[in-house]
């Protein structure tokens, strides 16, 4: 194994300052220390948030400011996440990887990993979060739709780390669903849908794991959800679509609808509607 030396900067201008290196950033570490100890990662300086403090749910009017370093476990245990935030409540339930991942994994990493099956950023672009970025040079507001650039590509400069993420909270009378499919109970997803349903206007679902970013789609009518997914999916060009060794692309665009719909089926229930 390759040696490198680990820094724990205690302020975000200390830990700036850092990142002028070629320095892996580590959050909860779930996918970089792995790759670090079996030498994947060629570094010789690695910086830990850890000790930053980025691990607050702080309500702010309209917006719930989430710590870059905020864990799926507290998204599950929050209150106010379950009240004012129910998708990313829901969607945290679903992590795989047992109470250590849930405890050790953060939403930051996730979105900064920008990996397109993963849970967490097809969510943010359903909530049009905004990602806060901070550097020597200041912070850098950046909305999430604007972050995801491609496949575990996010608009991160060099010297820049993600310190919080603002999500609107859903307001009364908006009802939200998410759905995902899996093979197994333990297994990463392969397509997720996130769907935002308002009182009046057109519904939105969002979806990960068919192309290199979310795809945020306006649905004019619910229940024709499968057909205008499938719309928006055959005009993703080829070199966008996503496989990997879960499913190739055309089995993802296949099932895409069928998932959308049951998220948008979840959001119809929450209203009390018929689905
Ligand atoms: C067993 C297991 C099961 C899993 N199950 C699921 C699942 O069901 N669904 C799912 O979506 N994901 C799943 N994951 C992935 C998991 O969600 C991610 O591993 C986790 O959220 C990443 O967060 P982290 O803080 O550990 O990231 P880290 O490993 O610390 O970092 C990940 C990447 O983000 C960068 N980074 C981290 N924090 C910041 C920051 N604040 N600013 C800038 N860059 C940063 C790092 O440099 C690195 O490139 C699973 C992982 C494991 C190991």
């Amino acid at each position: 194994m390759k040696r490198f030396h680990v820094a724990y900067p205690t302020t975000a201008d200390e830990a700036a300052g850092l990142l002028q290196t070629d320095a892996v950033i580590v959050g909860g570490g779930t996918l970089t220390v792995p790759a670090l100890t079996r030498g994947e990662l060629n570094t010789a300086h690695v910086v830990d948030l850890g000790r930053l403090g980025l691990d607050e749910i702080v309500p702010d009017g309209t917006v719930i400011r989430l710590g870059a370093m905020v864990s799926y476990q507290q998204l599950i245990t929050s209150a106010l996440v379950a009240e004012r935030l129910p998708m990313p409540h829901r969607m945290a339930s679903g992590i795989t990887g047992g109470i250590q991942i849930r405890h050790q994994g953060t939403v930051g990493g996730s979105a900064c990993a920008a990996r397109p099956n993963s849970d967490v950023p097809a969510v943010l672009v359903a909530m049009r979060a905004e990602m806060l970025l901070r550097s020597p040079a200041g912070t850098r507001r950046v909305p999430v739709d604007e972050f995801f650039l491609g496949a575990e590509r996010a608009d991160l400069r060099r010297g820049e780390f993600l310190t919080e993420i603002a999500v609107p909270s859903t307001p009364p009378g908006w009802t939200t669903g998410y759905y995902k499919l899996k093979f197994a109970e333990s297994s990463w997803p392969v397509v997720t849908a996130a769907c935002v349903l308002p009182p009046a206007g057109s519904a939105e679902v969002t979806i990960g794991g068919v192309a290199d970013v979310p795809l945020r789609i306006t649905l004019p009518e619910t229940n024709r959800t499968e057909h205008t997914v499938a719309e928006r999916i055959s005009a993703i060009p080829t070199e966008r679509r996503w496989s990997d060794l879960r499913a190739d692309a055309r089995y993802r665009a296949r099932v895409a609808g069928e998932i959308a719909c049951r998220a948008v089926r979840q959001a119809l229930a929450a209203r009390g509607d018929q689905p």
